[in-house]
């Protein structure tokens, strides 16, 4: 560590991997999710890592963060979906970021940005085949389409996508077979209102691992590319990325009765060392976790006790020898026995998208290549399946 008392080390050489291993499940092209700063990780060399990896799409959220990719120098395409009347679509369209429209509003603002810029327009267009959060209605994709295949007409957008998202491709097959069943009855009202799209998306990491009828052209990967394994009980070769690090910066023996941190919800049960390490809610320690979650220190997982503050939290070392300074692993791949994002979630009863999201800016990022991972390509359960789409060179 350089100075800092926390740090969060991200292997790009896991994340080209994992990438990989995506690629391999699929003959569909891939897009790597880097959306809400690459889900934590750092956007950027996410993305690098990534297109090693073999991703040929960048997806993220907000135009911001596509002129971010941009900025970077990325040139592959990027696609960014969630947007408002006040997006700057001129600012995109000249970056040649792809967007995602779900109503025809956004489509009016799209084309009268292109209009201005004297640029077509990519757009994908989006469905809601169930999740009922973003997306045209079935009610409401005719006008969608209408509207889209008229600004096509016009030359100023073209309709390069048609794509959905999968609410349970983590947890209930039936529900991505009903949503991929809408999805195909879209596309078909779609083409025979005249659009021709390239590509036509739907997966996400669970389904681009388990249901290969969803992955058309391209699947679109978040969690997966950070080496979390996408689908609960199963195991896909992944390896997570990201190690988050402190040290011990008080260590202090207590008796018995003593109550610890605020509220005093712990009192200890006999004399202790108390290890304190300087991460707390605002770095994303869950406030909620003491009693259940744990830490590395000294080759021992052990307890964080009372409340988690802040910025600081108590670890129950018992009888150790602990010493200010001691490194301290908060979560990792697991190799030395630390816990793992995924350990992480079930103790604050989330999702690890949560628990990597949640690790606050205040903790420096470092990004390094170990290049210890090597990657297998071939994946259990997953291969061979028959082609389900075009695959973009
Ligand atoms: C975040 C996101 C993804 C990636 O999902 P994972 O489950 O992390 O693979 C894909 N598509 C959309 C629309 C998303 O918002």
């Amino acid at each position: 560590m350089t100075g800092e008392l926390a740090e969060a080390v991200v292997d790009l050489a896991a994340i080209a991997g994992n990438v990989e291993r995506i690629a391999g499940a699929t003959s569909a092209a891939v897009m790597t999710v880097v959306k809400a700063d690459g889900f934590g990780h750092g956007a950027v060399p996410v993305a690098r890592a990534a297109l090693a990896g073999g991703a040929t799409w960048l997806g993220v959220t907000s135009a911001a963060e596509a002129l971010q990719l941009r900025s970077a120098g990325l040139t592959v395409p990027v696609l960014s979906w969630l947007h408002g009347p006040g997006t700057d679509f001129a600012a995109l369209a000249a970056a040649e970021v792809d967007v995602s429209v779900a109503a025809p509003e956004l489509l009016d603002a799209v084309a009268a940005a292109a209009r201005g810029t004297g640029r077509t327009a990519q757009v994908h267009l989006k469905i809601d085949t169930g999740m009922s959060r973003h997306g045209a209605t079935a009610e409401g994709w005719p006008e969608l389409v209408a509207w889209a295949r008229k600004y096509e007409r016009e030359g100023v957008l073209a309709v390069r996508g048609l794509w959905s998202h999968l609410a349970t491709a983590d947890s209930s097959p039936y529900g991505v077979t009903a949503q991929t069943a809408a999805f195909a009855e879209a596309v078909a009202y779609a083409r025979d209102a005249g659009l021709d799209p390239e590509l036509l998306h739907l997966a996400n990491s669970a389904a681009a691992f388990t249901a290969p009828h969803t992955h058309f052209d391209l699947v679109r990967a978040g969690i997966a590319a950070y080496g979390v394994e996408p689908v609960p009980g199963r195991a896909f070769g992944l390896r997570p990325a990201l190690t988050l690090r402190t040290q011990v910066i008080m260590a202090k023996r207590v008796p018995a009765g003593t109550g610890v941190s605020y509220q005093h919800t712990h009192v200890t049960a006999r004399p202790t060392t108390l290890a304190l390490i300087p991460l707390g809610f605002a770095d994303g320690i869950p406030r909620g976790v003491d009693g259940r979650a744990q830490v590395l220190l000294g080759g021992r997982r052990l307890p964080i006790i009372g409340r988690v503050a802040m910025d600081q939290c108590v670890v129950d070392a018992g009888d150790s020898d602990v010493r200010i300074g001691d490194p301290v692993t908060v979560l990792g791949p697991g190799d030395a026995g630390e816990p793992t994002a995924t350990d992480w979630a079930t103790w604050a009863d989330t999702n690890p998208h949560e628990i990597l999201t949640g690790i606050g800016t205040r903790v420096p990022r470092r990004h390094e290549s170990k290049g210890t991972f090597t990657a297998d390509v071939r994946v259990e359960g997953a291969l061979p399946f028959p082609h389900h789409g075009r695959k973009r060179p």
